[in-house]
């Protein structure tokens, strides 16, 4: 391909001219693309510490717990009022292959597996390296949050969309929130400063696109603040389901009428502010959805994320349409073409087993879903609710409870294991929609190592990202659990690497 352009000037010449000016800060508006605009260095710093760390979510809080504990000074920045991201709304299922806890429940797994099963489910579009360094540390991560004060259930389980029993949740329903509060006392208990109400508005390198990165500038109550990171910045800012005007970029069917499970803060902003200073991305259109969207709300909610071996999917003809222990993909493509891409997860009473009492009252009683004690009940609230025929209804439902007792789901090849019967009452329906939920794509990242790769795929020496922020992990379709897994095994990682650089005076 030519060098030069229409004009005659070559490409080097341009980003060389157009470095000097930015260098200079003399810059007029609209004079090179967007992607140059970048940040140099401030007279002086606003506040120093030997890591910088963007973003409190599962990534960023363990990042900055391994940073500090090996010796570096911590800010943790928030652009939200909050702590937690989209991990303090999360479900909290982490996928690990734990001999002590799935021996006792007669299940055979191994680390090979967990990646065989990681690899396959994302179309083996993932990175190897990076898939293999998820499984096998996987328990590991699950122990430090223990340690942490993290306590999780005796038993696993398979989480929606993870394909297999290997899904631990936080005891008593704790859920995401319980993770990010252990994970959050932990960093109080340090002292380290985390400053809610700034946003990431630029990474400062030592040059134009080029050199190490030396802090972050951030915005707050209207204000630039420039922050020097003596070691390294470690981006946890997660992922953009809740953008769509980035979604759209990448997936342009991903439109505002879709809803999300994610917090409306869940945005790409961080992504294009490191793409400014040369990073790369990768796997951006792979989007996921996930059946989790109340029908009602559009927010994420209800019944959704039950252990699916204690739920089925109908359609408003009354018609099961999937295995509901597929990918996530499978079935939410599957959705998309049933009727006003509406369905009813239909539960019996194990649901309480893995739902909060409190939440399931309130919903039924805000009709946000509904309760009856009998199937014929519960059928006559579908028939009048969504005109849902109710011979039909109770037909799937027997057929259902008889591939059970038969071990075998002919019409659709829900897995034995999976095949629990809707038995026993009281009987939930929750009509639920699917929503974006988790952004497989990301900043490219070396290996293992979390460090952010260029547009020529050099290291961008002392950033590094971990969590949702990042892509190459997953691939096409992330498996149920494996995030949270992702984000506290890279976070931990990419705490300690940063905190390992050399200290710059
Ligand atoms: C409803 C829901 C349920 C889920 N359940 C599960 C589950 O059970 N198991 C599983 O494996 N996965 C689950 N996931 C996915 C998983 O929880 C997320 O991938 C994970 O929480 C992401 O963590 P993170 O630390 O990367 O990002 P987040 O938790 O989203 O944290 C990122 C933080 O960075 C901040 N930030 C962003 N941009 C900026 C900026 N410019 N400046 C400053 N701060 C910024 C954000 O405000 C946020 O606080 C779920 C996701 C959702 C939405």
């Amino acid at each position: 391909m030519s060098e030069k352009d229409e004009s005659g000037i070559s490409r080097r010449q341009l980003l060389g001219s157009t470095a000097a000016i930015v260098a200079g800060a003399v810059v007029g508006a609209g004079m090179f693309p967007k992607e140059l605009h970048a940040i140099t260095a401030p007279k002086k710093w606003d506040r120093e510490a030997d890591v910088i760390i963007v973003g409190t979510g599962y990534a960023g809080l363990s990042a900055a717990i391994e940073a500090f504990d090996a010796g570096s000074s911590v800010i943790l920045l928030e652009k939200n009022p909050f702590v937690g991201g989209n991990s303090i709304t999360a479900s909290g299922g982490y996928n690990a292959v734990d001999p002590e806890r799935q021996k006792k429940q007669g299940i055979e797994d191994s680390i090979d597996l967990h990646y065989k099963h990681t690899l396959a489910g994302g179309d083996f579009r993932a990175d190897p390296e990076k898939v293999r360094f998820l499984a096998e540390n996987a328990l590991d991560g699950i122990k430090w949050l223990e340690k942490m004060g993290v306590a999780f259930e005796p038993t696993v389980y398979t989480i929606v969309g993870s394909l297999y029993p290997r899904s631990h949740d936080p005891i008593n329903n704790g859920r995401g929130a319980s993770i990010v509060k252990a994970l959050k006392d932990q960093v109080d208990k340090r002292k380290i400063p985390i400053l809610l109400g700034y946003k990431l508005s630029g990474l400062v390198r030592e040059q134009v696109l080029a050199g190490m990165v030396l802090g972050v500038q951030a915005e707050n109550k209207g204000k630039k603040v420039y922050f020097k990171a003596k070691k390294g910045v470690v981006l946890g800012t997660g992922g953009f389901a809740a953008d769509v005007k980035m979604r759209t970029k990448y997936a342009p069917q991903l439109d505002a009428e879709v809803p999300t499970t994610n917090v409306p803060t869940a945005t790409g902003e961080a992504i294009l502010r490191a793409e400014d200073e040369g990073a790369d991305v990768i796997g951006m259109d792979y989007i996921q959805l996930l059946i989790a969207c109340n029908y009602y709300t559009k927010k994420y909610g209800s019944l959704a994320n039950l252990g699916i071996d204690s739920a089925i999917f109908v359609n408003l003809k009354g018609e099961r349409f999937v295995a509901e222990d597929q990918r996530r993909d499978v079935m939410s493509d599957a959705l998309m073409q049933q009727p006003k891409k509406l369905l009813l997860w239909i539960a019996d009473d194990l649901c309480k087993k893995r739902y909060n009492a409190e939440t399931i009252e309130k919903t039924v009683k805000e009709g946000l879903i509904f309760r009856s004690d009998t199937l014929e009940g519960l059928a006559a609230i579908l028939k009048e609710k969504l005109d849902i025929p109710q011979d039909k209804f109770l037909a799937t439902i027997k057929k259902y409870n008889e591939s059970v007792k038969n071990g075998e789901d002919k019409e659709f090849g829900k897995t034995k294991t999976n095949l629990k019967a809707i038995a026993t009452g009281p009987f939930y329906a929750s009509p639920t929609q699917a929503g974006t939920h988790h952004t497989m794509g990301g900043l490219r990242t070396k290996g293992t190592t979390g460090q952010v790769i260029d547009r020529d795929g050099n290291i961008i020496p002392r950033l590094y990202a971990a969590g949702e922020v990042t892509g190459g992990v997953h691939g096409t379709n992330r498996l149920g659990g494996n995030a949270t897994a992702d984000c506290i095994v890279n976070g931990k990682a990419c705490g300690k690497m940063a905190a390992a650089e050399k200290r710059l005076s």
